[in-house]
């Protein structure tokens, strides 16, 4: 990362959403994430600009019952991008450990060096384990590349995190009967319209809330997690930041 990149003020008013730009862009120098990454960040930043770069209430909420699903579930998976890895590494390891959930690389444009990398950099952060290099099972109705996964992560789990997925792998994990926790700042956008748990907000906020419900709920009876899990409301929760978006008072 060059030196210009480093000195963001903190009183700059777009610090944060300056900070995740370059964080974005190191992954790409380093091989981490993709160029698409790059357009993806930008449709990104546009939401998060909308959305006044706050968590929503309802989003919250569904951080929370995105956490109550992953406790309990039997084999929950957190799948990691380009995008994911440069963002939140140490974030998403932390929430592997506080929902007990294996950490599986899964790329769009998938190349044995980048999946290498995306590895190597989560275990620099702190993973123990990384799924996704063996690639010995698919998922059906995908193009060959992009159905890709390991028997033992994705393939096997009941409960997946998958931010920043695209539209058409979301539908085709949801169509396994997975229960899919999707993070993407586009209520719009297929993923999130065909998630279970649709978390409308950027990944460095909405990743560590999830670990924060997680350890809050580490005791609570399965009772109280399937309450937390019947009462969710993804209809609502799209509506509501579709609401908050189009009435952005910053617009
Ligand atoms: P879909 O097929 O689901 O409709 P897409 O495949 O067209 O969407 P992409 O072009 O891959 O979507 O864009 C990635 C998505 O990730 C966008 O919806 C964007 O808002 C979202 N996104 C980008 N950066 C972040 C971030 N930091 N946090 C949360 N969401 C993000």
């Amino acid at each position: 990362m060059s030196d210009e990149h480093a000195e963001i003020p903190d009183d700059h008013p777009r610090a944060q959403s300056l900070r995740t730009r370059h964080r974005i862009e190191a992954g790409v120098e380093r091989g981490i994430t993709s160029r698409q990454g790059l357009i993806a960040e930008g449709r990104g930043e546009a939401f998060d600009y909308l959305l006044g770069e706050q968590t929503l209430d309802s989003a919250d909420r569904a951080a929370r019952a995105a956490a109550a699903h992953l406790l309990a579930a039997d084999h929950p998976v957190v799948s990691v991008n380009g995008n994911v890895a440069a963002l939140v590494p140490e974030a998403t390891v932390e929430l592997a450990a506080a929902a007990d959930a294996a950490v599986e690389v899964n790329l769009f444009n998938r190349t044995d060096e980048r999946m290498e990398r995306i590895a190597a950099h989560l275990r620099e952060h702190g993973a123990e384990e990384v799924l996704g290099l063996e690639a010995d099972a698919r998922i059906p109705g995908l193009a060959h590349e992009r159905a890709k996964v390991d028997a033992d992560g994705i393939a096997a789990a009941d409960a997946v995190v998958v931010p920043l997925e695209d539209g058409d792998r979301a539908a085709a994990l949801g169509e396994l009967g997975k229960t899919e926790i999707v993070i993407d700042l586009n209520p719009l956008s297929r993923s999130a319209q065909t998630a279970t748990v649709p978390i409308v907000d950027n990944v460095v906020r909405a990743v560590p809330r999830i670990t924060e419900h997680a350890r809050e709920l580490a005791d609570a009876t399965d009772e109280k997690l399937r309450t937390i899990r019947e009462r969710f409301d993804a209809e609502a929760t799209l509506a509501d930041a579709e609401r908050a978006i189009r009435d952005s008072e910053l617009a």
